[in-house]
C-alpha cells in the first residue's frame, strides 16, 4: 500500500482505540530483536525484505542513514490488518537512567525475543521484570529456531522439549515478578496465541493458530531445512504474521491498558477526577501526555516522542510543561512511519505522537492542557534526575572537531539529563559525567557515532566536606585591599538560621550573611562575593572535587574604597581563599558515592553473592526469599562496583542480575581516603601535600 494510503488509514484507526497497539520488543542482547524488527517492517512494506538483518531501521533512518547523520528513531508506527501498531524503542539495557521505565510507560505490551538455543538470560529478566512492574503485558517470540534444526540437529521431540522449558522458565519470571492480580491471566500457553515460534533472519515464524491454518506441522519445517527449502518457509509462514497476528490477538488497546496501568505508571491518585479521565483513555478530553524520549533532528530542532493517554494535541495548540512550570506552543505534530516522519495535524488519546515544540522540553516531561495545571500530577517526577558519580575524560579524535564534540554531547545531555559535562578548571580536560559504567559507555557509544572521540577509563566522583566548625579565617584580595572574614561549619539541614542567605548550590553548599552589612555592598561586588564562594565549593582544597553540605558564614568584610581595586578578580580570589582557610580547619573529610544495589540470584549461590559484596566494602542491607529467588539489597561503594557484575555473573553462571541506584555519600575510610586525594591531587597537578591553611590566611 502506498505511503499516503498507510498514514490516512492509520490516522483514521487512532480514533479506534480497540485496533491500536503501542508495544515494544525487549530482548537479550544478540537475540533478535533488531532482526525482528526490521522483519515486522519489511511485513508492512516500509523495507524491502532484501535487507532484514542489515537495516536496522530503528537504529537508523534511512534518510538520515544516506547523510551520514545517525539518529535513532524512537517509535515506527506500522500497519497491519486493519491495526495501527506502535512500536516504541526500549532500551535492551538496564541503566541507572530511567530510560526504560520511560519507554516501557509509552506501550501496553512487549514481545519479549529469546534465542531458542541460550533460552532466558540475565537481560531477559531483568527487561521482563521491569515490563511487569509497569503493568507491560508480555508475549514471547522463540527466535532462532533454524539453529536448533540446522545446527544442533535435534529432533522433534527434543525441539519440543527446550521450547517448553523456555516457555515455562519465562512463566516462573511471571510468578516471581508479575503482580497477584495479573499474573495467573498473563501467564503464556501457545495454545492461546501468545508465544510465536520461528527465525527471523530467514523471515518465517508460527503461532499454533498459524500453523493450524496453513496446515505445517513442525516436522514440515525440519524437512523445508533438510531438503534446502527453507525459503519456502518465508513465503508460507511470514515472520511479520506470526508476531503480528499474536499482538493483536493477546495484547491489549491502549483504551483497555490504561483502565489498569494509569494507577502504576502515574503518581497521582487514580481514583481523582483526572485519574479517571487518564484511564479512561478519550479523544474529548482534557490533553495529557508523557514525553519518553527527546532527540534532536538533523536540522538541530528538538522531536519529543511521548505518550498521549487523554484528550488531543495538535499543531498550534499551547501545552503546558509541569516540571519546566511553562507554556509552550506545539510547533509541529507528526507520525513517524518507517524512516519518515510525516506531519498531521493531530494526534489523539492512547497513541505515541512525535512533536517538535517550541522552546526545550526534558525527557520524562508531563504535558497537560494550561487548564488543568494545577491539578495535574507528573508522570515522573523531578527526584528521577540523580547526582553523576563516574567521570570519564574525553577528547575528539581530530582536534579540529573540538566544536562538534561540545554541540553533540551538549545534545546529549539535553536528551538524558542525568549526563553532565563540564571542563575541568585545572587540567582543562572535558568531563563527562553519568550514573554509572553501562550508563558512559553507551552515552560514549552515542557520542562516536556523531564525533569519533577516545575517553579515559571511568574515575569516581568524590566530594568534599567537613566535620567541624572551622575559624573564623581572614583573607585577603590578592592586592591586599579588600579583606573577608568566613568561618564554615557543616550544614545542619535542621537548624533555624537567623540572616541573610546569598546562595545556595546544586551540592547544598550555603553563603550566609552573618555581619549584616550586604545592603550597603552594590551588587556586581556582591555577585564576586557570591562567585568566590561558588567557585571554591566548586573545587575544594583537598584534592579538587565538588565541596559538598557546607555553610559559609560571612562574619565580616572591609572594602577598598576605590572601586578600581575591588573589582571581580580580587573579590573573587579574596572570598574564595577565605573559604578555603576556614575550610582545612574544619577536619575536611573525603566522601564517596553508594550505590544501593539490589540483586536477585537463584538461592543457592546467595551466599557467594553475599560474599563478593561484602569483599567489596559493601554491606547487606535486606535479604528476602521468594520462591527459588533470593533479594538482596546492599549498599557498595561505586569505587568497588567495577567488575562487580562480571564477579556475579561468574559466580552465578549467569543467573544473578541487579539494578543500582545512588544512594548516598558516606566518608571514605581514612587510609582509602590519603590515597584517592594523593592520586587525585597528583592527576590535576597539584602538589602532593594537602595545602596547610596558613596558605589562605593573613592572620588567625
Ligand atoms: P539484537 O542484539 O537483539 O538486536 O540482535 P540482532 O538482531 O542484531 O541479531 C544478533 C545476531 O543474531 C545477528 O548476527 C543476526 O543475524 C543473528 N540472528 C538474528 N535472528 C536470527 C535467527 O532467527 N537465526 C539465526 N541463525 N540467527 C539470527
Amino acid at each position: 500500500m502506498p505511503r499516503f494510503r498507510q498514514l490516512s488509514k492509520i490516522l483514521e484507526l487512532m480514533h479506534e482505540k480497540e485496533r491500536i497497539r503501542n508495544l515494544g520488543i525487549i530482548a537479550h542482547i544478540d537475540h533478535g530483536k533488531t532482526t525482528l524488527t526490521d522483519s515486522l517492517l519489511a511485513g508492512a512494506g516500509m523495507l524491502s525484505p532484501t535487507v532484514v538483518g542489515s537495516a536496522r531501521v530503528l537504529d537508523y533512518l534511512e534518510e538520515e542513514q544516506r547523510r551520514k547523520i545517525t539518529m535513532k528513531a524512537a517509535y515506527i508506527s506500522l500497519l497491519y490488518r486493519s491495526h495501527a501498531v506502535n512500536l516504541v524503542d526500549t532500551p535492551g539495557h538496564v541503566d541507572f537512567t530511567g530510560k526504560v521505565s520511560r519507554a516501557l510507560r509509552a506501550i501496553d505490551g512487549a514481545v519479549v525475543v529469546v534465542d531458542a538455543v541460550e533460552g532466558i538470560m540475565a537481560q531477559t529478566e531483568v527487561v521482563t521484570r521491569q515490563a511487569l512492574e509497569e503493568r507491560v503485558r508480555p508475549v514471547l517470540f522463540i527466535n532462532k529456531v533454524d539453529r536448533l534444526i540446522a545446527e544442533m540437529h535435534l529432533s522433534v521431540e527434543e525441539v519440543d522439549k527446550k521450547l517448553q522449558r523456555i516457555i515455562s522458565s519465562f512463566n516462573d519470571l511471571v510468578e516471581v515478578y508479575g503482580e497477584e492480580t495479573f499474573k495467573e491471566a498473563w501467564k503464556l500457553d501457545p495454545s492461546h496465541d501468545n508465544v510465536a515460534f520461528g527465525s527471523a533472519l530467514h523471515g518465517w515464524g508460527f503461532t499454533l493458530r498459524i500453523a493450524r491454518l496453513n496446515d505445517v506441522k513442525f516436522i514440515d519445517i525440519v524437512n523445508a531445512y533438510r531438503s534446502n527449502r527453507q525459503e519456502e518457509l518465508r513465503e508460507r509462514l511470514p515472520v511479520y504474521d506470526a508476531v503480528l497476528d499474536m499482538v493483536i490477538r493477546s495484547l491489549p488497546n491502549p483504551r483497555e491498558a490504561q483502565g489498569y496501568r494509569i494507577e502504576a505508571i502515574w503518581d497521582g491518585p487514580s481514583s481523582s477526577g483526572i485519574g479517571q479521565v487518564l484511564a479512561a483513555c478519550k479523544d474529548d478530553a482534557l490533553a495529557a501526555a508523557c514525553v519518553t524520549n527527546v532527540q534532536t533532528d538533523a536540522d538541530g530542532s528538538m522531536i519529543a516522542t511521548g505518550r498521549i493517554y487523554s484528550g488531543r494535541v495538535r499543531k498550534g495548540d499551547t501545552l503546558h510543561l509541569i516540571d519546566a512550570q511553562i507554556d509552550e506552543i506545539v510547533n509541529h505534530v507528526y507520525v513517524q512511519m518507517g524512516a519518515f516522519r510525516e506531519e498531521v495535524a493531530e494526534v489523539t488519546a492512547g497513541n505515541i505522537f512525535a512533536l517538535a515544540v517550541c522552546g526545550k522540553v526534558k525527557s520524562g516531561e508531563t504535558l497537560v492542557d494550561p487548564l488543568h495545571k494545577d491539578v495535574m500530577v507528573p508522570f515522573e517526577s523531578l527526584g528521577y534526575v540523580s547526582e553523576p558519580v563516574l567521570t570519564v575524560a574525553i577528547e575528539p579524535k581530530d582536534p579540529k572537531d573540538l566544536p562538534l564534540l561540545t554541540g553533540a554531547v551538549g545534545e546529549l545531555s539535553i536528551e538524558d539529563p542525568n549526563l553532565t559535562f563540564e571542563v575541568d578548571g585545572e587540567t582543562g580536560e572535558y568531563l563527562l559525567r553519568g550514573l554509572g559504567e553501562l550508563h558512559l559507555e553507551i552515552a560514549l557509544k552515542q557520542l562516536n557515532s556523531h564525533v569519533p572521540v577516545t575517553a579515559s577509563t571511568p574515575q569516581v566522583v568524590y566530594r568534599e566536606t567537613i566535620t567541624d566548625q572551622g575559624i573564623n579565617a581572614l583573607a585577603k584580595s590578592p592586592n591586599k585591599r579588600n579583606t573577608f572574614v568566613i568561618q564554615v561549619e557543616p550544614l545542619a539541614e535542621d537548624r533555624e538560621d537567623t540572616g541573610t542567605v546569598l546562595s545556595i548550590d546544586e551540592h547544598r553548599n550555603v553563603l550566609f550573611d552573618c555581619c549584616g552589612r550586604i545592603e550597603l555592598i552594590e551588587e556586581p561586588v556582591l555577585e564576586s562575593i557570591i562567585a568566590g564562594f561558588e567557585f571554591a565549593c566548586k573545587a575544594g582544597p583537598l584534592c579538587g572535587e565538588p565541596v559538598k553540605h557546607v555553610k559559609a558564614n560571612l562574619m565580616d568584610l572591609q572594602l577598598s574604597d576605590d572601586p578600581s581595586l575591588r573589582g571581580p578578580t580580587e573579590i573573587t580570589r579574596g572570598v574564595s581563599k577565605a573559604v578555603f582557610g576556614s575550610f582545612l580547619t574544619a577536619n575536611p573529610i573525603l566522601l564517596e558515592p553508594f550505590y544501593k544495589t539490589q540483586i536477585s540470584v537463584p538461592i543457592e549461590v546467595s551466599s557467594e553473592c553475599q560474599r563478593i559484596v561484602g569483599s567489596r566494602r559493601g554491606k547487606i542491607s535486606g535479604f528476602e526469599a521468594r520462591n527459588s529467588l533470593a533479594f538482596i539489597t546492599a549498599s557498595v561503594p561505586v569505587a568497588e562496583s567495577s567488575g562487580l557484575s562480571r564477579d556475579l555473573r561468574s559466580a552465578t553462571s549467569g543467573r544473578a542480575f541487579w539494578q543500582s541506584i545512588l544512594d548516598r555519600w558516606e566518608k571514605m575510610p581514612d587510609k582509602l581516603a590519603t590515597a584517592a586525594i594523593y592520586e587525585l591531587r597528583k592527576k590535576r597537578g597539584l602538589p602532593s601535600a594537602i595545602p596547610k591553611p596558613e596558605r589562605f590566611l593573613e592572620e588567625i
